[in-house]
Formats: structure tokens, sequence, C-alpha cells
């Protein structure tokens, strides 16, 4: 997959980039990443990327000159891949869309910066925008590298295990189960029983109560669309889960639990 980044802080992604799995996708061509810098398509003599707002109001805006160079530059006109603006303002970046984006061959990413970028930029040239939470960074950098590496260890072969991503959370629609490993006994916690007992059948039970009971308590909304099987309604029931009768698409179908201890 390829994905190309446009920022005013290309700096900030190699560190980052050149660790652990991510290094390793990018060894084996499995990720191919170019950083290219906004400021390198500015024609006047100072590099200028800002701009006062129209309308006042102080913070500086990101002009729309250099972005629709630098973009078109790279991908053409119009633009040969999705362009994806990280602000948060943007629709939620999720393990869903993480998926969705990892079987596209190539994407790009603008990380903004100041109080964001001409509106013109979002309207004429941007066809998706997501956001990392709700809250506002500095920058898109840190945005753009969740991204990367959200979508990275989804691509097939990055991971040692192919079916890791699956069991991770939200792949399920649910959390994971509790990961334990030696010693067996640590400060007198001892790893639950079950888990050292051989029993394949009862510990993948458990890892599924533990995924469903932890889902109840901390996300009781993913609940609303999860593939649930008739045992783990069941299970869910003694948890004190009642399913409502709201449609499918609704938020939450489920209520929240009375108290969040284990
Ligand atoms: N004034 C903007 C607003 O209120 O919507 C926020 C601008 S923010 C200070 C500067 C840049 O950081 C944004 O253009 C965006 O690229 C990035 N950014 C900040 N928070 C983000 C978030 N939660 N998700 C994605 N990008 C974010």
């Amino acid at each position: 997959m390829r994905i190309d980044v446009f920022t005013l802080f290309p700096e900030v992604f190699e560190p980052y980039l050149n660790l652990s799995i991510l290094a390793r996708a990018r060894e084996r061509g499995l990720l191919d990443v170019h950083l290219y810098n906004i400021r390198d398509w500015t024609t006047d003599k100072h590099r200028t990327v800002d701009d006062e707002p129209y309308g006042g109001g102080g913070g500086m805006v990101m002009k729309p000159e250099p972005i629709f160079a630098a973009v078109e530059d790279v991908l053409g006109r119009p633009p040969r891949a999705p362009v994806i603006l990280m602000t948060p303002q943007g629709r939620p970046f999720t393990q869903e869309v993480a998926w969705q984006l990892s079987r596209l061959p190539r994407i790009a990413l603008i990380a903004g910066r100041y109080e964001g970028l001409d509106e013109r930029v979002r309207e004429h040239l941007v066809t998706d925008e997501l956001s990392i939470g709700d809250y506002v960074l500095t920058g898109g950098e840190l945005p753009a590298l969740v991204v990367i590496d959200a979508v990275t260890r989804l691509l097939p072969g990055v991971l040692g295990d192919p079916d890791a991503p699956l069991k991770d959370s939200f792949s399920q629609g649910l959390l994971e189960h509790p990961h334990y490993t030696r010693p067996a006994v640590f400060r007198g916690w001892s790893v639950p029983e079950v888990l050292r007992s051989g029993d394949h059948a009862r510990i993948a039970r458990w890892r599924r109560e533990q995924s469903l009971r932890r889902t109840w308590e901390r996300r009781p909304d993913l609940l609303a669309r999860a593939p649930l099987t008739p045992e783990d309604r069941a299970y869910l029931a003694t948890l004190g889960w009642r399913e409502r009768s709201k449609p499918a698409s609704s938020a939450s179908d489920a209520e929240a639990p009375e108290s969040s201890t284990n």
C-alpha cells in the first residue's frame, strides 16, 4: 500500500515509521510511505504557507495554493487516490474505517496546522475527512501517524499471525479478552487457573465470556452491533444486559451496566 503524506513537518514521521512492525513492513515493501513538505510548493521568497483569516479573529490559516499544488503534482489532477484530510471535524476514525482503507492500494493524508486549512481545500480537493477523537491537537501529524499505524497492521503479511488483527478489539465488534504471561504468580496475584488448564474448549469459552463482560462493562454501545450467538446472549443476560427493541441502526440498543467493577 502506498501512503502519501502532506505536512509542514515531515521530520515528525520518520522516527516512528522506522520502528518495529512499521519499519519491517516498509523494508518488505508492504508499506510505501512518501512524505511531502507542503512548503516545497510555495512560490514566494518567504515560502509562506499561512495567512490571516478573512473576517479577522486571530490565528492563522493554511493557504490553499501550496496544498493544491503539492497534492496535484504528486497525485495528478484530479487526484488518482482518495485525499484524506485529518481534522477534528471529520468522521470518526474507527477499526472499521482502518479495515476499509487497508483494502485500498493508495491513499493520501493531509495534516493541518494552525487554525486549519482554507475551506476551499476541503471543498474542492479533499475526498474524505477523518478525526481521531473529540479533542483538538496542534497538528495533523499525530492523527496521520495513527491512521498509518492502524492501517498498516491490517495489511496482509505485516503481522506474523495473520489472524491476530481479527482477534483484536473492535474487529469482531467486541473488546478483546485479557492476556497473561509468565510468571504464573506475581506478587501473589495468580493467572486464572483456566488459562493453565490446557483445556482449549474451556479457554475459548472463558475468553469469549471475558470479552463479552468487558464490552458490557466498558463499551455497552458496541453490543448493539456485535454479532452475538444465543450462548453470548444467555451469558450477557446473567450480567444484567437486556436487548432493547430499537432498530439495529440505532447507536445503542443496550442499557449501560450499573457498575464498572470486574
Ligand atoms: N480550528 C480547528 C477546529 O477547531 O476544528 C482545529 C485546528 S487544529 C489546532 C490544527 C490541525 O490539527 C487540524 O487542521 C488537523 O489537521 C489536526 N487535528 C487536530 N485535532 C485533530 C483530531 N482530533 N483529529 C484529526 N486531526 C486533528
